[in-house]
């Protein structure tokens, strides 16, 4: 429970100072600027009084309780006020000051004291080096924080590892007039984490939206079990930063290269069904739409307007998103033939005309309303100098005080002339925004929750022919970690029904005929050597041989060309027709494996054609994860060209996933390529490399 934290009864200054410049007494103007309800206790051994309120020489001094105490004295200091703070038995405290683990060395070293000693005290430390946190609940007004937008009382709640973003986002919220209900920059984070934050907040009513802002995550699998448990509570408005480039999904030809921890993070908000956002002023206009609306069932929109081209703007923003825009019943048409001007147009959207008045705009919003097919309104709102705008307004507003489907509003004005038109939608909880794609882009956001909340995710499957402890004997029986030898990877895959083309491993060209032979013409001959990572780079991959006077040159010409190395003969079924597909593994410390599945073969590095999940795979999943590829129209039948059986690659996909989560000892997996074939035959692996 963080109670003592967000909502505190009594709040403690240690380091209170008289200067007022300076955090010491800039958090007691806030808490007294932004009216907390409880008493405040500046600590100083050296004035009577802090901005007009008595101070006490030490902690203990303090008559009364005190559930939180700032401390803002230089670092060193630090672990002194925390045994002050045990004796009086403060519950939380939240360290400002900075110099700790973030300079590394001598700070990491004060961090781990502080917490050992707070641990000891049973006290519960928010930070250090961070603002702190605000409660704008009428019966709080906790402003404990040093910064200085003070924002209306509302219903998102922002936790931001970072101040300043933080700061940012709570300070555009301000501007946009958008209220806030707790707001929290934990910094080090060195006890109280953020997904205790957000379990606090996913139990708090009155937190309706939830804005993330992270840089990492400490305990990904904690974050990850807290933030599924939120986000089917309520939406969870997700940014990452720290990602640079777009082409996460390039780097190398592993897996391990390919998937780098920035879109870590984001598969992590998407398996949890947070939803992501990549710009912060995205992000504000969508949670002011969340904060007030509710969650649309589907992706149909409803559109009024009284101007052509904003509804144009909004329309493209909206059909790209994958949004649809219906056409209208016939009863709609008829009601709306009846209602509006003869001019109007009586069509998806509708257009109203500039001439239009709020009875008009009420015909169209009621059938709209009624329409099955339609899942939200979408409402283009200019305010023309020869209509009742104000009239207008109460109209929209009376319809989404009904709050029967989501509602935004691109309202079209000057600010400064429709003052009253402006504060009526206001205060009728109609988002409204300056622009139509910024309108969309907002509606978009609700959608994709609706989405998400609504999303089959579908089970992880155990498949019951897997042989676990030959895999563990494999894996146990290996003394060194690093790449394992292609009989160990045949076996593990075998292990875990993951079919592999016949092969044979041969020391001699000469066993390497009789093992033709047994395989059956037409083979693959391929060098097997640790010395070489990509085989046909170097020459090392023969194909279709299909005699044995091919394969008796062959082999002399690779025993010439790889003389110098220690090598092996890997002796393989030649396969045609199949598709190439690449299915990955990669182990991220504390969040267990990534899946990775693309087009696969030699041109990986230059197809750049890959997709991501975090295992266990559930089916939709995997599914999803191959449906994402730009390989799929391929996969799945293209101008008349035939498919491959999907459903059996998305079996290969799970076991990988299985595989990998019994076997956490596996770092980095790839299979590529494995042949897809035709509609009810196994897909194929021809090539595995596993490193344990
Ligand atoms: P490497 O990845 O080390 O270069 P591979 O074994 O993946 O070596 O072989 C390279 C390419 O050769 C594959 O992408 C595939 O096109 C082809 N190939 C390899 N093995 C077979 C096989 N058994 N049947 C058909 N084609 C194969
Ligand atoms: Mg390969």
């Amino acid at each position: 429970m963080l109670d003592a934290l967000f909502k505190p009864a009594s709040v403690a200054i240690i380091g209170a100072s008289t200067k007022e410049l300076s955090i010491g007494n800039r958090i007691i103007k806030n808490l007294q600027d932004f009216g907390y309800q409880g008493p405040i206790y500046p600590i100083n051994p050296k004035a009577d009084e802090v901005r007009g309120i008595k101070a006490y020489g030490n902690i203990c001094d303090v008559p009364g309780e005190i559930d939180l105490a700032h401390i803002v004295i230089p670092n060193k200091y630090v672990p002194f006020a925390i045994d002050d703070c045990g004796k009086k038995n403060v519950k939380t405290v939240i360290i400002n000051t900075a110099g700790f683990k973030e300079i590394g060395g001598k700070g990491a070293e004060l961090e781990e004291l502080v917490v050992n000693k707070a641990r000891e005290h049973g006290i519960r430390v928010f930070g250090p080096n961070c603002q702190g946190i605000i409660n704008t609940d009428p019966g709080i007004r906790a402003y404990c924080n040093f910064t200085f937008t003070k924002p209306e009382a509302g219903g998102i709640s922002i936790v931001a590892q970072s101040g300043g973003v933080g700061e940012v986002i709570n300070q555009r919220f301000s501007e946009l007039g958008v209220g806030i209900r707790m707001y929290a920059s934990n910094g080090n984070a060195c006890d109280i984490s953020i997904p205790e934050i957000l379990q606090y907040w996913g139990r708090d009513d009155e937190t309706r939206v939830i804005v993330l802002y992270v840089e990492s995550i400490a305990d990904p699998s904690k974050f990850m079990e807290v933030a599924r448990e939120v986000a089917a509570k309520k939406p969870v408005l997700g940014m990452k930063a720290g990602r640079t480039e777009e082409g996460a999904k390039a780097a190398s030809s592993h897996t391990g290269g390919l998937a780098r921890m920035e879109i870590t993070t984001e598969l992590m908000f998407k398996k949890t069904g947070i939803i992501i956002f990549r710009d912060e002023e995205e992000l504000c206009q969508a949670a002011a739409a969340f904060a007030t609306q509710p969650i649309p069932r589907g992706k149909s929109v409803g559109m009024i307007t009284n101007t052509g081209g904003p509804a144009i703007i909004a329309t493209d923003e909206l059909i790209e998103a994958g949004l649809k825009i219906p056409k209208l019943s016939v009863r709609a048409k008829a009601i709306l033939t009846d209602q509006l001007y003869s001019a109007a147009s009586i069509n998806n959207p509708i257009d109203v005309l500039a001439t239009a008045n709020a009875g008009h705009f009420r015909a169209a919003m009621d059938v709209l309303m009624e329409e099955e097919t339609i899942d939200s309104l979408y409402i283009n709102f200019v305010t023309p100098f020869f209509v009742d705008n104000e009239s207008i307004a109460h109209e929209i507003v009376e319809v989404n005080l009904l709050g029967k489907k989501p509602i935004v509003c691109n309202l079209m004005t000057d600010k400064r002339q429709w003052v009253g038109t402006l504060r009526i939608l206001k205060e009728g909880n109609v988002p409204c925004y300056a622009f139509p794609e910024t309108a969309a882009r907002a509606l978009v956001a609700l959608t994709r929750y609706g989405e998400i909340r609504a999303r089959e995710v579908g089970e992880v499957h155990i498949f019951e022919d897997v042989d676990m402890s030959l895999a563990l004997e494999i894996i146990r029986s290996k003394k060194e970690s690093g790449y394992i030898s292609q009989a160990d990877v045949n076996g593990l895959l075998d292990s875990y029904g993951i079919p592999v083309a016949p092969w044979s491993l041969v020391d001699n060209a000469d066993e390497a005929m009789k093992a033709a032979e047994k395989i059956g013409y037409p083979v693959v001959v391929k060098v097997d050597s640790e010395e070489i990572v990509h085989k046909s780079d170097v020459g090392g991959v023969a194909v279709n041989i299909k005699e044995e006077s091919t394969l008796r040159l062959t082999l002399n010409e690779m025993s010439d060309k790889f003389s110098s190395l220690r090598y092996k003969f890997f002796i393989q079924k030649f396969l045609s027709s199949g598709k190439e597909v690449i299915v990955g593994a990669k182990k991220e410390e504390g969040l267990g494996h990534l899946i990775m599945a693309g087009t696969g073969g030699v041109l990986v590095e230059l197809l750049k054609d890959a997709s991501f999940g975090i295992a266990p795979l559930t089916g939709a999943e995997a599914a999803e994860m191959l449906a994402s590829l730009k390989l799929y129209p391929i996969l799945s039948g293209f101008r008349g060209q035939a498919g491959v059986d999907i459903g059996k690659l998305i079996e290969i996909i799970q076991r990988v996933s299985m595989m990998v989560t019994e076997l956490p000892s596996i770092v980095e997996m790839d299979l590529n390529p494995i042949f897809a074939f035709e509609e009810g035959r196994q897909p194929i692996v021809v090539d595995a490399r596993i490193k344990i």
